[in-house]
């Protein structure tokens, strides 16, 4: 990477395409994103998931699954429950009932992002916007394939993703690219490695269902989100090691310097 057939996302590109809202805007036409997510096995996955989704980008945050305490001791601004949304996010944290979650989310008929233990279910997701967001492990299991395959052709098995499911793949990794089934593809690669840590996933998926609610397609929110979520890391990290809570927490500074 890069190569020619892709395009490697920009700063200008990534500001241009940011959601700001009109002046007269309220907290319901900025988009509530929904995420279910979480276990309570893994609660700190919908802490993590609902941090990405609770950036600022859409105007609230919804959450429904077990790890409601959780979520709420940490996140005093999210409401807890079923209720409407733009954008639901599924999966994330795993859960014993992702068949199910990704049923009830797709009954709404809203975008959907779809992480973790959701990619398994893509069945039960119906159409419309639909972005996964699978590391290469999950996108093997996803297509039957070994991980090492994609690992080795990570372009190729994103686009035969996209082309197979319908859907917006974003596969991340150290290269994180985002495939339509239109066959575009975006590229980030500003990410340091200091990401490959337990939760960057999560926040994420949760960012980029942020984007989504905002009214951003599968293709731009995937593509946004990643670059944020890499850029908020290299701020974060400045060359040093960083947790999945401090890419959430430097996401709204890189905003600024890209809104400025
Ligand atoms: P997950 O696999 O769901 O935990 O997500 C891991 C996150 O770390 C994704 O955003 C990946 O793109 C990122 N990541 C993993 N490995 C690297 C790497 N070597 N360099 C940069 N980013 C990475
Ligand atoms: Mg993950």
């Amino acid at each position: 990477l890069p190569r020619a057939d892709v395009t490697a996302l920009q700063a200008d590109d990534v500001a241009a395409l940011l959601p700001v809202p009109e002046p007269a805007a309220h907290k319901y036409t900025r988009g509530l994103v929904g995420v279910r997510a979480g276990s309570e096995q893994y609660p700190g996955a919908a802490v993590l998931c609902v941090a990405g989704a609770g950036t600022g980008f859409a105007g609230m945050v919804r959450y429904v699954g077990a790890a409601a305490d959780e979520v709420r001791a940490a996140h005093p601004e999210v409401v807890v429950g079923v209720g409407q949304v733009q954008a639901w996010v599924v999966g994330s944290g795993g859960g014993d009932d992702a068949a199910e979650a990704v049923r009830e989310a797709a009954a709404d008929g809203v975008p959907l992002v779809l992480d973790a233990d959701a990619l398994q279910h893509l069945d039960a997701a119906g159409s419309g916007e639909r972005l996964l967001t699978p590391h290469a492990g999950e996108l093997a299991r996803l297509l039957g394939v070994e991980r090492e395959e994609v690992e080795t052709d990570q372009l190729g098995f994103a686009r035969r993703a996209a082309e197979e499911t319908g859907a917006v793949v974003l596969l991340k990794g150290r290269h994180t690219l985002v495939a339509a089934p239109d066959g575009r593809v975006r590229a980030t690669t500003v990410g340091p490695p200091w990401l490959a840590t337990a939760g960057a996933g999560d926040v994420l998926a949760g960012l980029c269902g942020s984007l989504l609610a905002a009214g951003l397609d599968a293709f731009d929110a995937g593509s946004v989100g990643s670059w944020l979520h890499g850029a908020a890391a290299a701020h974060a990290s400045g060359g040093g090691p960083i947790r999945a809570r401090d890419v959430a927490a430097a996401l709204p500074t890189v905003c600024r310097a890209l809104l400025g």
